[in-house]
């Protein structure tokens, strides 16, 4: 492990002035990604800030009906959070799809928010990858590329983002909250993730010193009735080869609303405008289902080893449907 000096922060402003008084700095929250990363010398931070004496910790009622999740919530505390598995389903079950107990145990919402991709190239430090060092090239593109994107891929990338968190996010339209030396901001999650293009290094809009303080989730009566279905080789402590976020309003047996969000098929959480659409003012029912799925996965690109999540990820979303569909109110 490259060598590096660790410091640690009890305030957000002196995080935020630390990090940006040193080059090469990085925050350490739970740390279930970075030291890996560490460990495998594609991270190699000169000085580590370890921000999890912050105050931030905590799952609060806001204005307005919502709630703010503190980014240093771990993921365990959150998924069994009586508050989120009442009003926000979604994102209960999808923390608990991912990772093991012990991680989700230390794992922490800003964190997962910023997880790396598990593309093999990209953790392998003697391998090029143009996320890790931008020009070197993507060998995912003709090589090994069964778990990748078929979504929001570049001829530069084609990475999935591995996050099951950010697509249950994504379909309660949360909001980012950070903080940085020019004040807060707040940031929709569907614009916080960028896709690869030319630049797949860059992963979403926080700028360097940037910090993660909370998510905010706004009331959402309707996802009450909201769920998270993920597919994965194994029936635990895998990544998602395809996943779906969605939440339904149904008013006599007609859909008022809806939220539909893939994972483990796109570069970014996947949100499915174009199948909300075509669910709103129409009667529930299976081929309804099956054509939004079907518009969902449209532009979907196939790779050598991954054209199955095509068909994965319809059957995936209409079944997810399908269940919330059939709950009753
Ligand atoms: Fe790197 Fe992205 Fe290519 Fe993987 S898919 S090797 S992360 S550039």
């Amino acid at each position: 492990m490259h060598p590096f000096t660790y410091k640690f922060a009890t305030e957000p402003h002196l995080a935020i002035k630390a990090i940006n008084s040193e080059p090469n700095a990085v925050f350490l929250a739970g740390g279930t990604t970075l030291i890996d990363l560490m460990k495998l010398h594609v991270e190699n931070p000169d000085t580590v800030n370890d921000i999890n004496d912050l105050p931030l910790s905590k799952i609060t009622e806001i204005p307005y009906g919502g709630i703010r999740i503190g980014a240093l919530v771990k993921n365990s505390d959150c998924a069994h959070s009586q508050i989120i598995r009442e009003r926000y389903p979604v994102l209960s079950e999808a923390i608990l799809s991912g990772a093991s107990p012990q991680l989700r145990n230390m794992a922490t919402t800003g964190g997962n928010l910023l997880q790396k991709t598990r593309c093999y190239y990209y953790r392998d430090s003697s391998q090029p990858c143009n996320k890790r060092q931008p020009g070197s090239g993507c060998p995912a593109i003709d090589g090994v590329n069964r778990i990748h994107a078929v979504l929001g891929t570049s001829k530069h990338c084609i990475a999935v983002n591995p996050s099951d968190m950010a697509v249950a996010l994504t379909a309660l339209d949360a909001e980012v909250v950070t903080i940085s030396s020019k004040g807060e901001r707040r940031i929709p999650i569907d614009a916080f993730y960028l896709l690869p293009g030319d630049h797949p290094e860059r992963e979403n809009v926080l700028s360097p010193g940037e910090l993660i303080v909370g998510v905010d989730l706004a009331p959402l009566p309707f996802a009450k009735r909201s769920h998270y279905l993920k597919v994965r080789d194994r029936a635990s402590y895998a990544f998602a080869l395809a996943s779906a976020a969605v939440a339904l309003d149904i008013e006599n047996g007609v859909i008022k609303d809806s939220r539909i969000v893939m994972g483990g098929v796109g570069t970014r959480p996947w949100r499915a405008y174009e199948a909300e659409r075509i669910l709103k003012g129409k009667p529930v029912g299976r081929d309804l289902f099956k054509s939004a799925a079907e518009a969902g996965l449209t532009g979907a690109k196939q790779y050598k080893d991954n054209g199955f999540k095509v068909e994965l990820a319809k059957r995936t979303v209409v079944r997810a449907l399908t269940t919330i569909s059939e709950m009753p109110a």
